[in-house]
Order: structure tokens, then sequence, then C-alpha cells
């Protein structure tokens, strides 16, 4: 490497701002030749060259250890890959983290961090709205393995509902689909207290899945969370062609997270690490910037339009969790980010909604009916007939789930162009 690259290679990062850490990344990695391509190359083979039995033998030695992250010895791409590693860097980076483990889905790295937390007889202690799969994963299948989901009112206070069993609290910055926001802090406050008299394996830990806000709009580690999980196919990967997930927090909880990646083979494919890391993360800033201004437009033009009842957008100072909102939804400069995601219900909701969603899908131009949410593109669903039909009629009906609720994802289109749609298709 010549003199001039070394330099640049060894420029600090740490007092950079957000956008330009998340454009350049690890200005040194061991993950690629920085003096050669600007951007990184896509890491496409599954297997790599050991060169000997005693280098073979001390990468799986120091797989998931310190000594991999100092000196990696690449083995198979089903325990690590340089195109992951760079993006677990930024990653970690982006919340302000010691570590980052990618998985193959926002599932997958909800699962393995609750497998890798919970042992048998323990309970997750779960917000009542939550994404649909993340309710069935903890309603139909952990308890196969010993672990319960408990659900509960967290808006409400948790020290009531915790038990000597209680091992996660887990919830989502932002829920799913009502854009309810808890009190990170004064959750934190009370586990510290209570986890004095816990052994290390019964300690509460605080899960939260930050996916609608991102690292951008807030950052839960700060208030006191312990992990922090994205599904990296939203506004993160932002452009709707990538799947993966991500566990992020300390460094102790790096060894368990990759072992059990390996075993239960949740890895992210190399091919969507590189698009993430290079598309984008280095884009997510604009975008999230560009998609809160067209949300907050939209939103107050929705609260004033007579068909609608109800709208539930963090940046309206109607909404019931405005006040919380200023507390919870700051990016790492302490900006109020009210994000891009607006729940809303019609007046005379059983008559109009359907009509209503199918109009948009038939006759809209920048509007269309799908899931997912984060994307450059907006997207409108019905969660009780979509995301969240895995969520059962008992706990819809317990919890009061509104079954008409119209979830809407603002994307980059001029707003002026959603609202004319929106427009359209309202009553
Ligand atoms: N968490 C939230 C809040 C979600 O909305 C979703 C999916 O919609 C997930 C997790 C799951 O992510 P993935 O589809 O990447 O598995």
């Amino acid at each position: 490497m010549s003199k001039d690259l070394k330099n640049n290679s060894q420029k600090s990062s740490h007092d950079v701002s957000f956008e330009t850490r998340m454009i350049h990344g690890e200005s040194l990695t061991q993950a690629w030749d920085f003096s050669k391509p600007l951007i990184p190359p896509v890491s496409s083979s599954t297997t790599f060259r050991l060169g000997s039995v005693e280098r073979g033998a001390a990468g799986f030695q120091s797989f998931a250890s310190e000594k991999f992250n100092d000196d990696p010895i690449w083995i198979y791409d089903r325990l690590d890959d340089p195109n992951a590693l760079m993006l677990e860097n930024q990653l970690a980076k982006a919340e302000g983290a010691e570590t980052a483990v990618t998985f193959g889905t926002g599932m997958a790295a909800i699962a393995g961090s609750i497998l890798t937390l919970c042992k048998q007889n323990q309970e997750v202690l779960c917000h009542k709205t939550i994404y649909g799969c993340t309710f069935s994963l903890l309603k139909n299948w952990l308890p196969k393995f010993g672990i319960q989901g408990k659900f509960v009112d967290l808006t409400q206070g948790c020290e009531e509902f915790i038990t000597d069993k209680t091992r996660i609290i887990y919830f989502e910055t932002v829920s799913n689909p009502d854009l309810e926001i808890i009190d990170i802090e004064s959750i934190a406050a009370i586990t510290r207290k209570l986890n004095i008299n816990r052994s290390d394996e019964d300690k509460i830990l605080i899960v939260i899945d930050n996916t609608f806000p991102t690292p951008c709009g807030a950052q839960p580690l700060r208030l006191g969370a312990d992990l922090v999980i994205h599904s990296l196919t939203k506004n993160i990967s932002g452009f709707g062609t990538e799947m993966g997930g991500v566990v992020i927090g300390a460094k102790r909880f790096e060894t368990s997270l990759k072992l059990a990646r390996k075993d239960f083979g949740a890895v992210l494919h190399p091919h969507a690490a590189w698009d993430i890391n290079v598309h984008g993360l280095p884009t997510l800033y604009l975008r999230n910037k560009q998609q809160q201004q067209n949300a907050l437009q939209i939103a107050q033009f929705l609260e004033a339009h007579p068909a609608v009842k109800s709208v539930k957008y963090p940046g309206l100072e109607s909404f019931k969790f405005f006040n919380m909102a200023q507390k919870v939804l700051r990016n790492a400069e302490g900006e109020f980010n009210p994000g891009y995601m607006i729940s809303f219900e019609l007046h005379d909701a059983e008559k109009h909604t359907t009509a209503f969603v199918n109009h948009v899908a038939e006759h809209s131009y920048s509007i269309t009916l799908a899931v997912s949410l984060g994307l450059t593109k907006t997207l409108i669903e019905l969660p009780n007939y979509m995301t969240h039909a895995a969520v059962d009629e008992q706990h819809k009906t317990d919890f009061k789930f509104d079954p008409f609720l119209v979830r809407l994802s603002v994307g980059l289109e001029n707003a002026n162009d959603i609202i004319n749609d929106l427009k359209a298709a309202l009553p």
C-alpha cells in the first residue's frame, strides 16, 4: 500500500457525523483490501482457502471469539463472511454499540436473540402489540422449548408483571401497527433495581425491536436497553430488494449469538450484506429525513380530512404518545424524529375501510397495497388481515385490536402526489 493510502486508511472516524460514517464505514478493516477498490467487492465464495491444518484449526478456535476480529481467518460463510463483518461494524456504530450480529431476516434475529438469552421455564414479558410473526413465535413456537411469552400493556409500566421467571422484557420502540411508545428509561430503572438480587443468567434483559425508527430515529441502547434488533429488510435496506436482520449490543452477547447463528443456520446472504452496506446504509439518513418530512405533511392532511376519525403519528400533538415520542424518538444528535409510519382509522370504518384500500390498490399511482415498510415507495395495508393475521382472535379481543386500522409507510415520492392519491380514495 502506498504511503498516501496508508495515511488515508488510518484516519479516525470517531468524530464524524452519523451520515458521513454510514457512507464511508471503517477506514481500516481486515475485511477488504482498502488500497484497491473504492467500493468493497461482494464476496461470492461460500468457502475459503485454509492453507494448512494449523491455520484451519486456528480458524475454528478463534471463530466467535475476540481474536477473530483482530485477525479473521475466514472459513465458511455460515460462520462469518467479509461483507457481513463490514455491515456489522457499521450497524454497531450506528446504534452506538460494541457489537452487531447479522441474521438472514428480522425474524431470525428475534428468534436467535430470545433462544440465546432464555433457558427453559423462563418468560418473555412482551408488549401486547407487536409484529404478527413475533407474536406467533412467542405464542406458538417458543413454548415448545419451555419459553413462555406473557403479553401485557407495557405503556402502563412493568413492575407488577415481573416474576422470578422473567428473563426478557420485549417490545418495539414504536409498536407495529398502532405506534405506541413505551418509556424505555423507566423500564430500565426498574430492571436495574430488580437485577441487583438476580444471578447473571436470571438477570432481566430489555430487548427492543427498533425496526420502525432505525438508528436515525431512536437509540434505545442509550436509554437503557440491553439489545436492539432490526429487520434490515425495511428502512435500513430501504429499496425493497434485500432481507436481513441484526442484533446489536454489548460484546458479551456476541459469542453466543454467533454460535447460535452458526448452528441454526440463519445467516445473512453475503450479497444482501453487501447491498445493505453499499446502498442501504449510505442513503439511510437522507431517505429517512425526506420520508419523515413527507409523513408529517400527510399526517396533517389526514387529521384535517372529514372522513378520517383518528390519526396516529408520533409527530402530531394530538397523538396520545406525542410526549413520550419527544423523549424516545431522538437520533444520536438529540434531534426529534417522529418517523415515516402513520396509522389511521376512518369514520364508519366497517363500511368504508375495505373500499378505501381497494380504491388505492386499483387507482393510486404513488401508493401500493403491499406489506413491508420503510421503502422508497409508499405502501398501505390493513394489519388485521395482513401483517397481524397471525395474532389470534382471543388476543385481539383481549387487547382491543382495531380491525380497521390502516397502516401507511410513507416513501420518497412528492408528498402532494401521495396526498392526491389519498384524497381520491377517501370517502
Ligand atoms: N419487526 C418488525 C417491527 C416488523 O415489522 C417485521 C416485519 O414486518 C419484522 C420484525 C420481521 O422482519 P423480517 O420480515 O425481515 O423477518
